[in-house]
């Protein structure tokens, strides 16, 4: 079953505030209540091996400890997505101590989401795992749920991954390409990238002129400090560049940080300090903002 009502997601609640990405034996799926999908996401871990080419200072990802597998196996994500999918439709999620909060929320899903320990697009056969979770969101009566990519958008330009969005396309796809910066230097500063702002907003523009984004942008604090205002016209400026190509965007999800960061500087915004940051993109851009606290 796929959601009609859009349910207000707390970012207050124990099983926000728990994004563990390991769910009983499962190595490549999980289940997560998302403040984004407004609801029960299944995720896909297509890094176990918790590769990313970003460092983001506000990463939750414990890269101290080796994953739990170099590289995914196509068989095995085939067997554990079908199982959590079956396992959440028939309620057993709701059993769960981890859900206790949201049982109704878990049996509902709202979409499948390729994102886990690192860049899904550095996998070298995305187009193949998309196939996968299509064909397998299709055999269980899925096939109008939404597959959503959270991407850094390092890799939008691979062969692979351009085939790979091809296929959600015609599947209910949505791009959520992430966007914190407007210049190179706070882009290095908060995303920590080897990777070239100049690339980011390439591949960010040529996506977005295939077909409608969705542009996440997390916003924080760093050593107490917030987004200066210059950086904020430079990123408002960034999305009007965008658009002024081609690109198509969506709609902004401006959100914060929601869990502890390895980094104690790089800490949340209050909510009143988001709204700001909204009404203000808004107000240069003309796009609509979704706002999570
Ligand atoms: S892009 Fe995502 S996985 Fe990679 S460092 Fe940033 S937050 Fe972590």
């Amino acid at each position: 079953m796929v959601a009609a009502s859009v349910p207000a997601i707390r970012s207050s609640w124990a099983v926000v505030q728990d994004h563990s990405r390991v769910f009983q034996d499962l190595t490549f799926v999980y289940p997560v209540i998302s403040r984004r999908s407004r609801g029960l996401s299944i995720g896909i871990n297509l890094n176990p091996d918790k590769r990313c080419n970003f460092d983001c200072v506000y990463c939750e990802v414990d890269r101290r400890t080796p994953g739990p597998a170099k590289s995914v196996n196509l068989d095995q994500l085939r067997d554990e997505l079908r199982w959590l999918i079956r396992y959440s439709l028939e309620g057993g999620l709701a059993t769960q101590p981890k859900f206790q909060e949201v049982p109704d929320l878990t049996k509902v899903i709202r979409d499948i989401a390729f994102s886990g320990d690192g860049e899904p697009t550095m996998i070298p056969n995305f187009d193949a795992c998309v196939q996968l979770v299509v064909d397998t969101k299709r055999e269980l009566g899925l096939a109008k749920a939404k597959l959503v990519l959270i991407t850094d958008c390092a890799g939008l330009d691979k062969a692979s991954v351009r085939a790979g969005l091809a296929l959600m396309d015609a599947d209910q796809g949505e791009i959520w390409c992430k966007l914190d910066a407007g210049t190179e230097a706070y882009y290095r500063l908060v995303n920590r990238s080897f990777v070239q702002f100049d690339r980011i907003l390439k591949n960010i523009t040529e996506t977005a002129r295939v077909r409608p984004i969705v542009i996440q942008s997390l916003f924080l604090r760093i050593h107490g400090a917030t987004m200066p205002a210059a950086e904020v016209d430079a990123y408002c400026g960034r999305l009007n560049d965008i658009r002024a190509l081609g690109g198509a965007i969506r709609e902004v999800h401006a959100y914060t940080i929601a869990r502890p960061t390895p980094e104690p500087w790089a800490t949340k915004l209050t909510r009143e300090e988001l709204e700001q940051m909204a009404a203000t993109i808004r107000a240069k851009t003309g796009l609509p903002v979704d706002v999570f606290e």
